[in-house]
């Protein structure tokens, strides 16, 4: 017997209705590519968009249709996620921060109709426009005054969206498994595929984010967007503050520790999320110049996900007074899918036992179901001891990727193996001890590269640290350490391994340390291990 409750649909359009006559007045402050700050609210948020709506149907997109982006976080690029989904088109957000090539293989991919974009990737545009097969329309995020020298037949977004209605808008009706959004993975591990998330996987991931135990997301934040909104949906925020009424304060194009200090300062932000490199950024900063003081903040939280945040961030955030969260999860779980929450009975821990904990990636949010399984597919106990593929099943979980690439994903029962290696222990929260191609294999047990990282990561002159695996006669892997030194620090191998010590197991410790000026990242801000593994291709360990 059925239940009788009514079958509406979960769609995006609802998330920006509800905005419109909930919080109208809740402010969207954002940085521009032109420079100025624009101060916006919900209610205007909600007038573009119908304007924006009305100019892309009119431009003939139709339902299904991809409408790419190359742009920042700013309010224009948020008046496309929910212009683009709200019309049944799919907002396919691209990451301006890729090599080129990547750009055309993921542009042409996707098969946009329409390349909206930044002024400040205008001679990107350029120069690759002949290579984007499906682009029929160029329209730059900015007004006619600010056209420049854009590509030729370049609409400027402000004449696009200027004539149309700004008044009530039919928002049509689907199955909320409709497509909304897509995301190309940051191949990190490979070729690029596109995840495409529905209306009812952003949904259901946005209830995730408001949750208390989530990411606790509510109309009492002023919430800095540190992470763009070309990494997985900028892990949700933009509709999840639609849906609870939270303050947006959206950065721009600048990212840097300075720029995200002065933005939290006066928008008076009580959340941000970001990457740990922009936390390393955020820190620097603070150390350098003397008047930036962490006592004028209002910061409460802060949201650390994407990689691993060494211990040292953690403890930092807590004693300037903020609760630093980590999250997890991949562009394939949509994207959060455990949340670092101290349960109530660790609220009385002592610091170091609270911070142990906060290391940890966090626990299942319901949702989202989770396991680790060994080589033989075995389930392995929750134990925090057992590690092995982490593997996950969910609605906003991926059940295959775009134009089928890769081909089936999920197992007979549906779950998805994500790459990364873990435990999970009897509280429920999730270890990553390594991604599983970057496991160093030492004697036929694993050294988790994370966890020597962090360690090294712990040492005051040390500023960035990867660890890889180096072939060995005896065995057959051994780790080395790759050392970016804090500027104007000095360290050696022998100081570093001294430190170590008591940190990891003794047959962890590297074998050696290479000191280098920078190491190589992905457009997200993650260690690219691949690439750190060719550049240490021909290296010996001694
Ligand atoms: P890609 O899989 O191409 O690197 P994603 O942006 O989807 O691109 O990255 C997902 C991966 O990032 C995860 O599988 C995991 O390895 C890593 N990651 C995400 N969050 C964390 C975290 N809190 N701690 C450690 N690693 C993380």
């Amino acid at each position: 017997m059925l239940g009788l409750m009514q079958d509406r649909q979960l769609l995006v359009s609802g998330l920006l209705t509800h905005a419109e006559q909930y919080h109208p007045d809740v402010e969207i402050v954002s940085k521009t590519c032109e420079g100025d700050i624009v101060r916006s609210s919900y209610r205007v948020l909600s007038a573009r968009v119908r304007q924006l709506s009305r100019a892309l149907e009119r431009m003939g997109v139709k339902p299904g249709d991809r409408v790419a982006t190359l742009a920042w976080n700013t309010h224009r690029h948020m008046e496309l996620y929910f212009a683009v989904s709200g019309i049944g088109a799919v907002l396919h957000t691209v990451n301006p921060r890729l090599f080129p090539e990547q750009i055309d293989y993921i542009v042409n991919h996707g098969g946009a109709k329409v390349l909206c974009f930044d002024i400040t990737f205008g001679d990107l545009v350029a120069s690759q426009r002949d290579r984007f097969d499906a682009v029929e329309t160029l329209i730059a995020l900015t007004d006619a005054d600010h056209l420049g020298d854009m590509p030729e037949g370049t609409l400027a977004y402000e004449d696009v969206i200027r004539d149309e209605d700004a008044g009530a808008f039919d928002w049509p009706e689907f199955d909320e498994k409709t497509a909304s959004a897509l995301c190309y993975t940051s191949g990190t591990t490979g070729n690029p595929k596109g995840v495409l998330y529905s209306h009812r996987s952003t949904v259901l991931h946005s209830f995730l984010v408001c949750q208390a135990d989530g990411l606790k997301l509510s109309n009492r934040d002023s919430t800095l967007l540190a992470v763009p909104l070309f990494h997985v949906n900028a892990w949700g925020i933009p509709y999840a503050s639609a849906m609870c009424g939270a303050k947006l304060v959206l950065p721009g194009p600048q990212l840097d520790g300075k720029s995200l200090f002065e933005l939290a300062k006066v928008e008076r932000c009580t959340l941000s999320l970001g990457v740990p490199t922009v936390w390393l950024g955020f820190f620097q900063h603070l150390d350098a110049d003397s008047s930036a003081n962490a006592g004028d903040l209002c910061l409460e939280r802060v949201v650390i996900g994407g990689s691993a945040p060494p211990r040292a961030l953690i403890e930092r955030f807590r004693k300037i007074g903020v609760e630093a969260n980590q999250a997890w999860g991949m562009s394939e779980t949509g994207p959060v899918a455990t949340v670092c929450n101290l349960l109530a009975r660790q609220e009385t821990l002592p610091e170091k036992e609270q911070v142990d904990v906060l290391t940890l990636q966090g626990r299942g949010m319901y949702g989202v179901e989770l396991r680790v399984v060994d080589d033989d597919g075995n389930v392995l106990d929750r134990d925090g001891v057992k590690s092995g593929d982490l593997q996950v099943r969910g609605p906003w979980v991926t059940s295959g990727y775009f134009r089928g690439e890769g081909g089936a994903v999920l197992d007979e029962d549906g779950w998805f193996s994500t790459g990364d290696v873990a435990t999970i222990n009897p509280d429920g929260f999730v270890r990553l001890t390594d991604r599983s191609k970057d496991v160093i294999k030492s004697g036929g047990e694993w050294i988790s590269s994370i966890d020597l990282e962090n360690a090294a990561m712990s040492h005051p002159s040390v500023q960035e640290a990867a660890v890889i695996a180096r072939p060995h006669p005896k065995w057959q892997e051994r780790p080395l350490l790759v050392v970016v030194r804090k500027t104007g620090a000095d360290v050696s191998h022998e100081e570093l391994i001294a430190h170590l010590e008591g940190l990891v197991a003794k047959w962890w410790l590297p074998d050696d340390t290479v000191f280098v000026d920078e190491l190589p990242h992905t457009a997200t801000g993650k260690l690219q291990k691949m690439k750190l593994r060719e550049q240490f291709a021909d290296y010996e360990l001694p």
